[in-house]
């Protein structure tokens, strides 16, 4: 006979030890270029935040990667807020559109 084959049994080694990396406080180049978007727009945790910065610290690729973004959307902020409102460039969307289904 044979009684153990229950959940009791001192299983457990496999969970939580292996592929956690991502669990720690220093995010890797994939979760960092991954997330570049929402780190930007301050969308993450706290803790994903530190954790990307951490990475950022060492990571030259992947702070540049995300100077330039950064930088891009300054400059494009910077130039939309005052020439090109909001309500403008629904017009001028909607303009292109209704030329594009004349065309069509
Ligand atoms: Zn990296």
């Amino acid at each position: 006979m044979n009684d153990r084959g229950g959940a009791n049994g001192p299983v457990g080694s496999w969970c939580g030890s292996q592929g956690a990396a991502q669990d720690g406080d220093v995010a890797n180049c994939e979760e960092t270029i991954h997330r570049l978007y929402f780190f930007l727009d301050g969308e993450l945790t706290e803790d994903r935040r530190s954790a990307i910065s951490k990475h950022l610290d060492h990571c030259g690729d992947c702070l540049d990667a995300v100077d330039f973004e950064a930088e891009l959307r300054r400059v494009i902020a910077d130039r939309c807020r005052d020439r090109v409102p909001e309500q403008l460039r629904d017009r001028i969307a909607t303009a292109l559109r209704n030329e594009q289904e004349q065309r069509a």
